[in-house]
């Protein structure tokens, strides 16, 4: 596997940071994963984008426009075509290493830009009776209030994704105090009511994803399913006749179960392969 390194490409075994880097010390940075597929990727810019947005909102300097962005990550996908047709790229910006461990944010330090490709799934298969389907528990969510921002502080993330897969789960499914659905531990979430699909209001309790755009764009272009963003409270969520969550790695997962009891009949929905048909045939566009 070859890595990029602050300008520099390399052996991913022989890339090396300071132990004072902050993403180290503080999970001082952002991050993005951006998954091609036979070498085509989507929401390429999308994700670059976030990225420099987040970096600008935690004020790391960021000197690699999106163009040159996108040159790096398309050549750094080239190199690393003998690990396959399909590859997710993990992109880590840090605040860098700074002389003294302080939490202020230092001044004259070079950010740490951190790159390497990695193999991924092939999609699922469009088919309901073929597609694999997944189990979730839900839990509070006891995140910060900044969920919008990708940063690598991921302690939250993980301890909630670990409850679930410690339960058997592929996910955990996240509520607020007031009992409102926000996302997943690594994913954005949405039901399906009466043919209609519904995901939470894109603001400070979720991570604006990447997939979750692509997904509510090309539905809408697309015309034949109704999609909403506003608040989903927990009990319509046990009401809902499907159940799915979305990210770069999973593209529509459909949820099945829910805290051991069954979403809707049970089975992966029909909307869900209507809707991912919609979604693979778009996502390339995007
Ligand atoms: N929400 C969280 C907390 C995530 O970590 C992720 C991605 O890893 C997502 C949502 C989905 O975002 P995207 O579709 O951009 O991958």
């Amino acid at each position: 596997s070859i890595a990029y390194l602050n300008g520099e490409y390399l052996p991913l075994e022989e890339a090396r940071i300071s132990p004072l880097d902050r993403g180290f010390l503080f999970g001082d940075g952002i991050y993005e994963v951006i998954p091609y597929y036979g070498g085509k990727s989507v929401g390429l810019m999308p994700h670059i984008n976030r990225m420099i947005n987040g970096l600008a909102a935690i004020e790391i300097q960021n000197t690699i426009s999106a163009d040159d962005w996108k040159a790096l990550l398309d050549d750094l996908v080239a190199r690393n075509a003998s690990q396959g047709e399909n590859l997710g790229v993990y992109v880590h910006v840090s605040r860098g290493a700074d002389v003294k461990r302080f939490h202020a944010y230092p001044e004259d330090v070079a950010p740490t830009v951190f790159a390497f490709a990695f193999p991924i799934k092939d999609p699922q298969p469009v088919d309901r009776t073929k597609a694999t389907p997944m189990s979730m528990i839900s839990t509070e969510d006891l995140r910060w209030q900044r969920c919008h921002i990708k940063s690598t502080a991921l302690l939250g993330n993980v301890m909630h994704f670990q409850q679930g897969y410690a339960a058997g789960c592929g996910e955990t499914l996240l509520f607020n105090a007031k009992g409102e659905l926000t996302e997943g531990s690594s994913s954005n979430a949405y039901i399906v009511k009466d043919g209609k699909v519904i995901t939470p209001i894109q603001d400070n309790q979720i991570l604006p994803g990447i997939t979750r755009r692509i997904i509510i764009d090309s539905l809408k272009a697309e015309g034949s399913i109704e999609v909403e963003e506003r608040i989903v409270t927990m009990d319509e969520v046990r009401e809902a006749d499907e159940l799915w969550v979305s990210s770069s790695s999973k593209e529509i997962a459909p949820v099945t179960s829910l805290d051991g009891k069954p979403v809707g009949n049970g089975e992966i929905g029909e909307v869900w392969e209507k809707a991912f048909k919609i979604y693979s045939s778009a996502k390339f566009d995007f």
